[in-house]
């Protein structure tokens, strides 16, 4: 099995945001990776911004088990500790959103996780194969802030926990996946205020005592409070993927201060750096501006599918949306608009049409005009070179060119590489690229279901023919009860559905 293995026969280079060079990649440990992605904070809707990351992600995950290995992939939910403004002032996000609607916290945290994953059911995209959330590490994230103490990279004010950073510094890098040095922060900050109990202003939370108005508290050594938003990451990526894990995943504005505090606290608390691949995905525009609330800039993933919106013209399939957002390479800018989501619409179904008309053709004695083999490989190419998906779908339009002349008999393909054509389109297609044949699963459901309505009918006609009328009526009233009917006709029994 392992020796079959296609990571063998892949050299697989990834951008690294630490060194900012494609490095190529190794494991830690033959044949296995662990890979961790910053999840949603849990107050609102989910943003479309944070779709296009997490369905970057999507991506690396399906191309890395496409290359055979076992990949552990844990992506948490941040249900307590982000404060607004991502600073280590201000009322926690989810706590806001329970206090202005008068519910529990934790039915915020559940009304939109559940948002969450429906929209990137929708999107086609994988569940990790791990969800963590941060109430439910509490007891991991005290550990480890006593650790951190201990080895002397964290000091207690007034019943919270800060990071000493100009301590840590000392012996240690704080700035190097950002590129910035403390000097210049330093330089850069304002004092701080008064009523602070920070040493210096670079320091950030490890633990907060709570006001007495906070409503999501634990107890705890030094207060009762509640844990950073820096630390619930640090905490859950070791903990089900070891000190040192391969990938460590999220949004491009997540770089600093968040990424740089994790490394800062796997540093101070396990003595080595956490990760070896950091990778972040670019954001979102629309229309040519930045994605935002306040100037009605904005698209909800809800509004794109049904079109109810005063931006776009008309309502987008998530597959084609899906298909629209790969076109772009994870570390670019990608622009929505009208003009790019129907031009990518269009892409999408010459794609699905000529996935289609592959399947009906007829191979020949030999291949004239590409070549399969060497195709197959670029394809592999373009993923290699840090999954660059819009090249991965130029050469996926290559095929369909070819695919449409042998339609028009002005190529010919041999039997064995129709074979190889056919099986490396669906496995980038669908297993990597994560496409949907939206039509095709529709006509598939109504196969299924009248398929299933067809037996019920014959079983019908038998219990007739059984003199077993109590039988016969009831499959007949239970189909029309879910809306059903069955209407018997000289030609036999046909069906119609309400
Ligand atoms: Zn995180």
């Amino acid at each position: 099995m392992a020796a079959s293995s296609l990571y063998k026969t892949q050299e697989l280079k990834i951008y690294n945001s630490i060194s900012g060079q494609k490095e190529v990649f190794t494991p830690i440990t033959e044949g296995n990776i662990g890979m961790y992605v910053c999840g949603p904070t849990v107050y609102s809707n989910v943003h479309l911004g944070n779709c296009r990351t997490f369905i970057s992600f999507d991506l690396i995950f399906r191309y890395l088990k496409h290359l055979d290995y076992k990949v552990r992939y844990v992506r948490n939910i941040t249900d307590a500790g982000h404060l607004e403004n991502d600073a280590d002032e201000g009322e926690d996000k989810v706590a806001k959103k329970a206090r202005l609607e008068q519910l529990e916290p934790m039915e915020i945290v559940q009304r939109y996780t559940l948002d969450f994953h429906q929209v990137m059911d929708k999107f086609n995209a994988f569940p990790p194969s791990i969800e963590p959330t941060a109430t439910g590490h509490i007891i991991e994230q005290i550990e480890i802030i006593k650790t951190i103490i201990d080895n002397g990279f964290a000091y207690e004010s007034n019943g919270s926990i800060y990071f000493d950073v100009q301590k840590f510094n000392k012996t240690n890098h704080y700035g190097k996946l950002s590129g910035r040095n403390l000097e210049d922060m330093i330089a850069n900050t304002r004092e701080l205020s008064a009523q602070s109990d920070k040493k210096n202003p670079q320091d950030f939370a490890l633990w907060k005592k709570a006001d007495p108005q906070h409503i999501m508290r634990w107890p705890s050594p030094w207060s009762d409070g509640f844990p950073g938003w820096h630390l619930e990451c640090t905490v859950m990526s070791t903990k089900y993927l070891g000190e040192r894990f391969d990938i460590h995943g999220g949004g491009m504005d997540l770089k600093f201060p968040h990424h740089e505090c994790e490394i800062a606290q796997g540093e101070a608390a396990c003595g080595q750096t956490p990760v070896n691949y950091w990778m972040h995905a670019n954001m979102l525009t629309l229309n040519g501006k930045k994605m935002s609330k306040s100037t009605g800039n904005t698209i909800s993933p809800e509004e794109l599918f049904s079109g109810n919106n005063d931006i776009l013209n008309k309502a987008f399939d998530p597959a084609i949306v899906r298909f629209f957002m790969l076109q772009a390479h994870y570390r670019s800018i990608l622009d929505f608009s009208n003009d790019a989501l129907e031009a990518s619409e269009k892409g999408y179904h010459k794609l699905m049409e000529a996935i289609q008309t592959n399947k009906s053709i007829t191979p020949d004695q030999e291949t004239t005009g590409f070549n399969v083999q060497a195709w197959r490989q670029e394809c592999y190419n373009a993923m290699n070179d840090d999954f660059n998906s819009p090249i991965l779908i130029a050469k996926l339009f290559d095929a369909v060119k070819f695919i449409n002349t042998i339609k028009e008999q002005k190529t010919t393909i041999s039997a064995e590489d129709h074979q190889l054509l056919s099986k490396t389109i669906s496995a980038f297609v669908f297993d990597v690229l994560g496409l949907v044949n939206a039509n095709e699963t529709s006509s598939d459901i109504g196969d299924k279901l009248s398929g299933t309505v067809d037996l019920l009918i014959n079983l019908r006609a038998e219990a007739r023919i059984n003199k077993d009328f109590a039988t016969s009526d009831k499959i007949r009233d239970k189909l029309l009860e879910i809306g059903i009917q069955l209407k018997d006709g000289r030609e036999g029994t046909s069906f119609s559905i309400n």
